[in-house]
């Protein structure tokens, strides 16, 4: 089927004109405060190399949660599946902070996607890599083929100045014995991973690993086996949205990703890979522009993996 991406970009881009002022940015991380509301990007790189574009897809911005897709990446490319007796695989339900089911559930998160997940993948990294943050870069610089994707340390930092939920969450973890090393140290790990930036372009040609069974899109080595992941679309399908994942699927329909820096991912196995950035957040925690956007596309396309 011979489909004009760049055609149904532009249309999306004028049909979400109406919701433009719609949602707010997270300002609880005080750097995010200031990007601008209104910056608006989308890149969906096909497997055939061919890239569809539209506004601010060039510009790098804080992909914070979608990182923790990639954290999980490494982790399992390294230990298999021996993470999953750290971490589970449902989905929550609560918000991606909470504290309350952690509680209950004996220090096991419900899934990496939320932040008690990632800061035990966050702890697992840190106990079998070398030198954890640069190697977090290699990974994922050689995943995207660029080299030129660095953590903002500002952003970074402030994080760590507020971030009393996610040490709340590292400190209870460590009650139940799921974080082994030095709670900052993790912590630090984890404001670093969330401070990744990149641009809607760079994002999209990353998660084309998660299209491609695994296997590098740039070089063809398979980087992570056709078994896992499967399981992480999985786990983007069922907890890629914070407590919306039920509404993204059945909006959109394709496993993906979001952040509180207006950043979703989202692929479509074997065919594409979609950014789009739009900074104003919905009550959960989602861009608006975004998830109106990834609807528009699959319903245009007729395609989406169900
Ligand atoms: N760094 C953010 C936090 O832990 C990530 C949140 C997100 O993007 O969902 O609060």
């Amino acid at each position: 089927m011979n489909i004009d991406y760049q055609e149904i970009l532009d249309e999306i881009y004028q049909e979400i004109k109406p919701f433009k002022g719609e949602g707010e940015v997270a300002d609880y991380i005080s750097e995010l405060a200031n990007i601008d509301p209104d910056k608006y990007g989308i890149s969906l790189h096909c497997f055939d190399d061919q890239e569809y574009a539209l506004g601010d897809s060039r510009e790098k911005f804080s992909i914070q949660s979608i990182s923790k897709v990639l954290t999980l990446s490494l982790a399992v490319s390294q230990m298999g599946d021996r993470i999953w007796d750290r971490v589970d695989v449902e989905p929550s339900g609560d918000p991606f902070n909470s504290l309350v089911q952690l509680e209950y559930e004996r220090g096991i998160p419900r899934n990496p996607l939320i932040n008690a997940g990632a800061i035990v993948v966050a702890d697992v990294l840190i106990s079998i890599l070398d030198n954890p943050k640069d190697d977090l870069l290699r990974f994922v610089r050689s995943i995207c083929g660029n080299d030129g994707i660095d953590f903002n340390p500002k952003v970074a930092d402030s994080e760590k100045a507020t971030g009393y939920r996610n040490a709340a969450l590292a400190h209870m973890l460590r009650s139940f014995d799921n974080i082994k090393n030095d709670v900052d140290t993790v912590l630090d790990f984890y404001f670093h991973q969330c401070s990744l930036e990149m641009t809607c372009q760079e994002l999209s040609r990353t998660f084309l690993l998660f299209a491609n069974h695994g296997a590098s899109y740039e070089s063809g080595e398979q980087l992570l086996s056709k078994r896992l992941t499967k399981r992480i679309n999985a786990i983007m399908q069922t907890c890629g949205f914070y407590d919306e994942a039920g509404e993204f699927s059945f909006r959109v329909g394709l496993p993906g990703k979001s952040g509180v820096g207006g950043g979703i991912v989202a692929i479509y196995p074997q065919q594409y890979s979609v950014a789009v950035w739009s900074p104003r957040l919905n009550p959960k925690g989602n861009s608006v522009l975004g998830m109106k956007s990834l609807e528009l596309l699959t319903t245009k396309t007729g395609l989406s993996i169900f």
